[in-house]
C-alpha cells in the first residue's frame, strides 16, 4: 500500500466512519478524528478544551487554530511509521494548508484524500432510517445497507436498532447535506488542485466499498513505484 497518511472524507451517511474504522482494524491505520480529540481534551478538562467548549456552548464552531493545536499535539503521539486516516480534519482550507505544514513538521506526508461519493437521493434514504449498533456504534441504513441478520451487528454481533433521533427528519438532513456540501466544496477543490483527490464510490456494501478503498490505495502504490 502506498506510503502515507490519509484524509477521509464524505458526506453524513456516506459510511465514512464505517471505512475508517475499518482502516484501523485491517489496515493497521491509526484513526484521527477531530470529534473525538474535542470529546477527550473537554472530559479531561485542558486549557484547549475549556477554550474550545467556550465556543461550542454557544453553538459556534470552534476556531481553526484551536483545532490544529489539539491535531498538532496528538500527532506527537503518534509514531512516524504508523499511518493516520484523518477523519472529519481538515474541514477548511485553511485547516488543509496547517495540516500540510503538520505533517511536514513530523517528516510525515499525505499519501491520498479518499472522498466517498453517494448520490444524494441514496444519502437522503439511508440517513431516513439509520439504525446503530449500540456496542460498536456501526450505523447501519436500514433501507440500504441492514445488517445481515436483522437487529445483529456485522462487526461486532451487538444490538442494532433505529437510531431515533429528532434531529433526522427529511428537512433536517437535506439541511445537513447543504451545509456540508457548502463547507467542504473549497476543501475538495484545494485537494483536487494538488491531484491528491480520490474519488471512490460510496454505494455497496461496506465489504465492497472497503475493497474499493484498498485496490485504489495498491495503485497509488503502483503508480509511485513506477516513477
Ligand atoms: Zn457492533
Amino acid at each position: 500500500m502506498a506510503e502515507g497518511d490519509l484524509v477521509l472524507m464524505g458526506p453524513p451517511g456516506s459510511g465514512k466512519g464505517t471505512q475508517s474504522r475499518r482502516m484501523v482494524d485491517e489496515l493497521g491505520f491509526v484513526q484521527l478524528a477531530t470529534g473525538d480529540l474535542f470529546r477527550a481534551h473537554l472530559s479531561q478538562g485542558t486549557e484547549l478544551g475549556k477554550l474550545a467548549q467556550t465556543y461550542m456552548s454557544k453553538g459556534q464552531y470552534v476556531p481553526d487554530d484551536i483545532t490544529v493545536k489539539m491535531v498538532r499535539e496528538r500527532l506527537a503521539d503518534i509514531p512516524r511509521k504508523t499511518r493516520i486516516a484523518f477523519d472529519g480534519f481538515p474541514r477548511t482550507v485553511a485547516q488543509a494548508q496547517a495540516l500540510d505544514r503538520l505533517l511536514k513538521e513530523c517528516g510525515r506526508s499525505l499519501a491520498a484524500v479518499l472522498l466517498l461519493d453517494v448520490p444524494r437521493d441514496e444519502l437522503l434514504k439511508r440517513l431516513g432510517t439509520r439504525a446503530t449498533c449500540s456496542r460498536c456504534q456501526t450505523v447501519y441504513s436500514l433501507a440500504v445497507r441492514p445488517p445481515k441478520v436483522p437487529g445483529v451487528c456485522d462487526h461486532c454481533g451487538g444490538p442494532v436498532s433505529a437510531t431515533a433521533r429528532s434531529d433526522e427528519s427529511p428537512e433536517v438532513v437535506k439541511k445537513r447535506l447543504e451545509v456540508y456540501e457548502t463547507e467542504t466544496r473549497p476543501v475538495i477543490e484545494y485537494y483536487e488542485k494538488r491531484g491528491v483527490l480520490q474519488r471512490v464510490s460510496g454505494v455497496g456494501t461496506m465489504d465492497e466499498i472497503g475493497a474499493r478503498l484498498t485496490m485504489l490505495l495498491d495503485r497509488r502504490k503502483a503508480a509511485r513505484a513506477a516513477k
